[in-house]
């Protein structure tokens, strides 16, 4: 394993940096690295081996072999799943060590690795291992005297491209489906947190998968990214990150013809009736959008408050996110940690001043913390128009626009005014009001009295330009199998 010295705190001084192809670890082709850094103290963390298509083509290799000659095409399915167990139960093991490498690469609280996104990452596993003896076909009673049915294969080589937000998580969501399915996978982790990614390599090779079925080409989108979207040898690109990167690989991707499945941005409403219990509304409203530093794809970034309880729940809103815990991630009690890199810290402060600029009203936070770290205040934008660039785009930071309504309809109909439809939530005693949110708006996911619950069992996805496919539960499975029919004559 290489080395490197490790810039603050976490239980390794030492960190896997190589790729993973064909069962070993090596160095770039071109002998390149890149820099990975701790977000809270911008200092080096370790230097990465840095993939290139060179190294793309090798794990590509590695994984058509497995796939197509090696012994994962042979593997019993109930073995397949024996061995996700037995990577899901290595995770739990390292659970702290694995927790502490998250906060250290991402800059993540160490009590949403602890409490959330390592649980998260166990259970995917042990949901999807589940899974694996259990994709059936069908018999189909066609006409005349044949024998018709149907059969689920896996789908090949995968190439999975994955963001920084929720770095293990989307490992889990990429590989649990597609191993469970019997595919081989390259997987590209994102440059800004590469660290988890490998150490999950480790950990896959003592649960046993062969050598090729999985490969880890760390490295940057438009070189090694790239060279995965537009490999011959890749069956399947799954890819979560924005949209605009979405729209490239769509392209790049149409000449081999490959399966995509994307899941994207949003700029999902969470909207607060004035029949709702407040309490948990607000509760709801803080978690939505603030959890992850507001780095989700699903934050409840638009808040649609009834405007007869509007300012009064400003003014409860203001109070309780400033109140919010911000500093060192390493702490328990730290609520809010850095934004993950420089490039993410401009690109939100500069839709504050947006904010400003276009009239919304600071009611909290509205700047940068200062010194070290990218820290930015926990925001609340009060007064905010639907036409505001707040109120429009994704900002992917601690930057909440609360939105007065009035009825139902109005907010339906201004609650699907974007190009979006990942997520919405909707906070009401009213039975009639609950159903209509969630049979009127336009997104994948709809929460009632509740925000960011997730499960491995229940799909995930968008709806226009929130991606295409879903991921998790069974239905994660379709983006992983071919369907094949056949028919015997009987006689
Ligand atoms: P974010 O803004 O969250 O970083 P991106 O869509 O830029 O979102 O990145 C998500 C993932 O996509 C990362 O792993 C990144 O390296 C990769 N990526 C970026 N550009 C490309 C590209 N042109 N082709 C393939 N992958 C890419």
């Amino acid at each position: 394993m290489a080395t490197a010295t490790e810039s603050r705190r976490g239980a390794r001084t030492s960190f896997q940096t190589q790729l993973l192809i064909d069962g070993k670890w090596r160095d770039a082709v071109s002998g390149k690295t890149f820099a990975t850094y701790n977000p809270a103290t911008e200092e080096l963390i370790a230097n990465v081996a840095e993939g290139d298509a060179a190294d793309i083509d090798l794990a590509v290799k590695a994984a058509r072999k497995a796939f197509d000659s090696g012994p994962w095409r042979k593997t019993d399915a109930r073995d397949r799943g024996r061995m996700m167990y037995k990577l899901a139960d290595l995770i739990e093991e390292n659970l702290e060590e694995l927790a502490q490498l998250e906060t250290l690469d991402n800059g993540k609280p160490i009590s949403e690795s602890r409490n959330a996104d390592l649980p998260l990452v166990v259970d995917c596993f042990r949901y999807y291992a589940g899974w694996a003896d259990k994709i059936h076909g069908h018999t189909v009673p066609i006409r005349g005297n044949f024998f018709c049915y149907t059969k689920r294969e896996p789908v090949g080589v995968a190439g999975q491209i994955i963001p920084w937000n929720f770095p293990m998580l989307m490992v889990a969501w990429k590989w649990g489906p597609a191993l469970a399915a019997g595919c081989t996978v390259v997987l590209k982790p994102a440059e800004q947190t590469p660290l988890s990614a490998l150490r999950l390599g480790e950990l896959a090779l003592e649960a046993g998968f062969p050598a090729g079925v999985i490969n880890i080409v760390p490295g940057f989108g438009e070189t090694a990214g790239d060279a995965l979207v537009k490999h011959k040898g890749v069956d399947k690109i799954a890819f979560t990150g924005e949209g605009k990167t979405a729209e490239l690989i769509m392209r790049n991707s149409s000449d081999t013809l490959k399966r995509i499945t994307f899941e994207l941005g949003g700029k999902s409403p969470n909207i607060i009736f004035a029949d709702a219990d407040l309490d948990a509304a607000l509760e709801g409203a803080v978690l939505g959008l603030y959890l992850n530093q507001g780095q989700c794809c699903c934050a409840g970034s638009r808040l649609f408050v009834q405007d007869t309880v509007y300012d009064k729940f400003v003014d409860r809103l203001g109070a309780k996110v400033s109140e919010r815990k911000l500093g060192d991630p390493f702490d328990p009690g730290t609520e809010m940690g850095p934004q993950v890199d420089k490039a993410q810290y401009e690109k939100i402060l500069s839709y504050i001043d947006k904010g400003k600029q276009q009239g919304a009203r600071v009611v909290t936070g509205g700047g940068p913390v200062g010194g070290k770290g990218f820290f930015i205040k926990p925001t609340v934008f009060a007064d905010v128009r639907d036409d505001m660039a707040i109120a429009c785009d994704e900002i992917f930071g601690p930057v909440l626009s609360v939105i007065k309504f009035k009825d139902v309809d109005e907010v339906i109909h201004r609650a699907n005014t974007t190009d979006y439809g990942l997520a919405a939530a909707v906070w009401t005693r009213d039975i009639g009001k609950a159903h209509a949110i969630a049979d009127r708006v336009r997104a994948g996911t709809v929460w009632v009295n509740c925000y960011d619950v997730f499960d491995a069992a229940a799909p995930f996805g968008g709806f226009k330009r929130s991606g295409i496919g879903r991921e998790l539960g069974e239905k994660g499975l379709d983006n992983y199998t071919e369907n094949k029919t056949v028919t015997i004559a009987l006689d």
